[in-house]
């Protein structure tokens, strides 16, 4: 599994449609400070499922919707996809692409989407749990989390080396399944 594609719409700096196509490999995102390398890495967790505004440098949700220019209105929505190749499988669908969307109005009212068919946010989370690259997964690393992983209680270590494992799914499962059993 790796990063196709990212397409963003109206996300932050981001007013046009701009599309990024990715390559087998290493890929470096270089710019001038302000030019939105960080952005990018920012679209790429909101449409993974992130819901701290804060943690993707807003107050709130809203902030990652195009505020406006000199030059230009500001837009209603935002909207990010993100292409991955699937052909090992690496996600469990029958399809060599994956391809996940996620828009948001300034009402914030949010869509989602796997392969453009309407979905939960769950659906999503579910898709990517034990893959390794959900929000909360280890697949970016972010200033800091380095720190975090040497530092952070004895649980939220155990929490990284479950995901590394696989059975963040099975744990899930089993924890709902305890709280139906309570109701
Ligand atoms: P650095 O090298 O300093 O880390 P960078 O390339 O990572 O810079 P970003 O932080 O990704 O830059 O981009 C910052 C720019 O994005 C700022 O100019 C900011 O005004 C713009 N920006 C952020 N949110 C919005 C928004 N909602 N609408 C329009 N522009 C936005
Ligand atoms: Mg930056």
């Amino acid at each position: 599994m790796y990063l196709k594609r990212l397409e963003l719409v109206g996300f932050k700096s981001f007013a046009d449609r701009t599309e990024m196509e990715f390559v087998k490999g290493v890929t470096a995102v270089v710019g001038p400070n302000g030019s939105g390398k960080s952005n990018v890495s920012d679209s790429i967790r909101w449409v993974l499922g992130e819901q701290s505004a804060k943690s993707l440098r807003g107050a709130k949700m809203e902030d990652i919707i195009f505020a406006g220019s000199d030059k230009r209105k500001p837009l209603n929505y935002a909207e990010v996809t993100l292409t991955l190749d699937n052909s090992d499988r690496a996600l469990d669908l029958e399809y060599s692409e994956v391809s996940i969307t996620r828009r948001v109005y300034r009402s914030g009212e949010s869509e989602y989407y796997i392969n453009k068919r309407a979905c939960r946010l769950k659906d999503i989370m579910e898709l990517f749990m034990d893959t390794g690259l959900g929000k909360e997964a280890y697949s970016i690393i972010g200033q800091g989390k380095i720190e975090e992983i040497l530092s952070t209680k004895a649980e939220d270590r155990r929490g990284i080396f479950e995901e590394a494992a696989g059975i963040v799914k099975y744990k899930n499962r089993k924890r709902e399944a305890e709280k139906k059993l309570e109701e």
